[in-house]
């Protein structure tokens, strides 16, 4: 059993996703073991996006991940941090795979609905990040 670390940006909270998202999350097998809506400061999107900050998209995208609300999750499976990617698709929705939430969800490349954690060590980064070892009940 592995974990990764999910958030439901704030384009998809702002048009009512978070239920169609998180039921393809529970069909497709995945366990939630935490979870919470909440609206992020400056400070803690560019620290989650620290490894971003030379890019040139990173200040539009961290004002975008603090443009409303998102909700934090920490999802568990068997080789969660692949199988959470696979579900999601591509970064560019127009290269998703059909099916995918970025292809039925996302707008564009930036405001593409879900993050995934792009390895078990980056995911436990990420999960420390936001939630105490209390909060996360498997
Ligand atoms: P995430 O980390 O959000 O799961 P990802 O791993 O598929 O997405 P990254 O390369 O880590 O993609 O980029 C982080 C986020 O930055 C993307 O999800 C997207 O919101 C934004 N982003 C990535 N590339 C671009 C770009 N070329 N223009 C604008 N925004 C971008
Ligand atoms: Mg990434």
């Amino acid at each position: 059993m592995e974990r990764t670390f999910a958030i439901i940006k704030p384009d998809a909270v702002e048009r009512n996703l978070i239920g169609k998202i998180l039921e393809r999350i529970e069909s497709n097998g995945f366990k939630i073991a935490a979870m919470k809506r909440t609206h992020l400061s400056t400070t803690q999107a560019q620290g989650f996006y620290h490894v971003h900050k030379e890019r040139p998209f990173f200040n539009s995208l961290t004002e975008f991940m603090c443009s409303g609300p998102v909700v934090l999750l920490v999802l568990e499976k068997e080789d969660a941090v692949s199988a959470w990617r696979g579900l999601m698709g591509a970064t560019n929705p127009e290269e998703a795979d059909a099916g995918t939430i970025r292809k039925d969800f996302a707008l564009n490349i930036e405001k593409n609905s879900t993050h995934g954690s792009d390895s078990a060590e980056n995911a436990a980064f990420e999960i420390s990040y936001f939630f105490s070892q209390t909060e996360i009940l498997s």
